[in-house]
């Protein structure tokens, strides 16, 4: 059976899930501004970071980005459709075997180990070159070539030949931390290795690596999170636009004049008069229940704190401050907007922007701004 979804009206919708195209297109601009040169891809993974990897690959597409990066070979897959010729990278690097569904769709494996080079470098022998990048670990210890392995391939390029157009890349471990020493350690480890691969360009930097400096940034700019609001500097001014706001329905309002607790595990206690707003988003939606008690949500701009546990499908904010002519006229508030934003949300539930943007529920009214015609 395949799975069948009724994606609901505003009108039908617990909340409105509102992404500004032109928001990330300004961003991607942006970040290709710093680049000074460099080329700016995007990475699209986990569908956009949550945003719909179709909508925001047309319109960067669109913009004239022309590298875009995904995890798995099925959202490479999707992406393909809507990013023209563009090159397309599968991170999760190449199940060997599988060589021509790769090249059916025109997708470019991440190489991660001499088995995949080995592997794609036989295909590209027998049926034509067809493009790749090669990934060496330079301190993420995750996917990527160990320095030795790249050394050996270096010193014995013959299998790269059939593959013809190759990136080289590596992965930051630490960017978002200026200060911290692996930055420089991989910065020398890539430059060392990656001289020995001149012939081919070169990729470094995700969002927050952009903001290193320009030693950093080699051929191809690498940003995800900063392209849809995430901030590349923590702890200090966001440069990026915001590009999410999230607008959950008001479904009821308690009056509280006696002692009473609110929630699951009644974990808050009302103090009368209180009065106390249920909305129709929870976990389940991504609202994560770590912001149990801990959301500091507005209403109008005026306080409106999430009290008690997070439930599946509703959380409960507390608007005992919120004037009485504001709460009669409202019937939805905001989640997500350029005052709370997702690294707010994400302090406030103890993760990390990405988190809060990969967890965006399914069950949303989704309206996009700026979709490409
Ligand atoms: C996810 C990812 C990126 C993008 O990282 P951001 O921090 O979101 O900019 C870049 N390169 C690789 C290899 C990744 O896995």
């Amino acid at each position: 059976m395949s799975p069948t979804e009724v994606t609901p009206s505003a009108d039908l919708a617990g909340a409105v899930l509102t992404i500004d195209l032109d928001a990330v297109a300004q961003n991607w601009r942006a970040l290709a501004t710093r680049g000074h040169g460099a080329d700016c891809a995007a990475v699209v993974k986990a569908d956009g970071y949550g945003l719909g990897a179709a909508q925001v690959g047309a319109r960067l597409y669109a913009e004239g980005c022309r590298s875009f990066f995904v995890a798995h070979w099925s959202e490479g897959v999707t992406l393909r459709d809507h990013v023209g010729d563009a090159a397309i990278y599968i991170l999760n690097g190449l199940i060997p075997g599988t060589e021509a569904d790769y090249a059916a769709h025109r997708l470019a494996p991440v190489l991660n180990d001499p088995g995949q080079v080995a592997a794609w470098s036989a295909w590209c022998t027998e049926h034509g070159a067809h493009p790749a990048a090669l990934h060496i670990d330079t301190g993420m210890t995750r996917l990527g070539l160990s320095q030795r392995d790249a050394l050996v391939l270096a010193q014995n390029p013959a299998p790269l030949r059939p593959i013809g157009d190759l990136l080289v890349m590596s992965h930051l471990a630490c960017a978002d931390e200026p200060d911290h020493p692996l930055n420089g350690e991989q910065l020398d480890r890539f430059s060392g290795i990656a001289a020995r691969f001149r012939q081919w360009p070169q990729s470094l930097a995700n969002s927050s690596g952009i903001f290193l400096g320009e030693a950093w940034h080699f051929d191809l700019l690498r940003p995800g999170v900063a392209l849809f609001g995430g901030n590349p500097v923590p702890g200090n001014a966001n440069p990026m636009k915001p590009v999410v706001s999230l607008s959950a329905r008001i479904l009821q309002i308690r009056e509280i004049d006696g002692p009473l607790t609110v929630g699951y595990g009644a974990t808050h206690r009302a103090n009368p008069p209180a009065k106390i707003a249920t909305i129709a988003a929870g976990y389940a939606d991504g609202i994560l229940r770590s912001l149990s008690n801990r959301g500091a949500l507005t209403l109008a701009g005026h306080k409106a704190p999430l009290v008690g546990r997070v439930s599946m499908d509703l959380i409960t904010v507390d608007v005992s401050e919120v004037p009485d002519t504001v709460l009669e006229q409202a019937t939805h508030i905001d989640l997500l907007d350029a005052a709370y934003t997702i690294d707010d949300l994400a302090a406030d539930a103890r993760t990390i922007g990405y988190e809060v943007l990969t967890s965006l529920g399914r069950r949303y009214h989704r309206e996009y701004v700026g979709l490409p015609a």
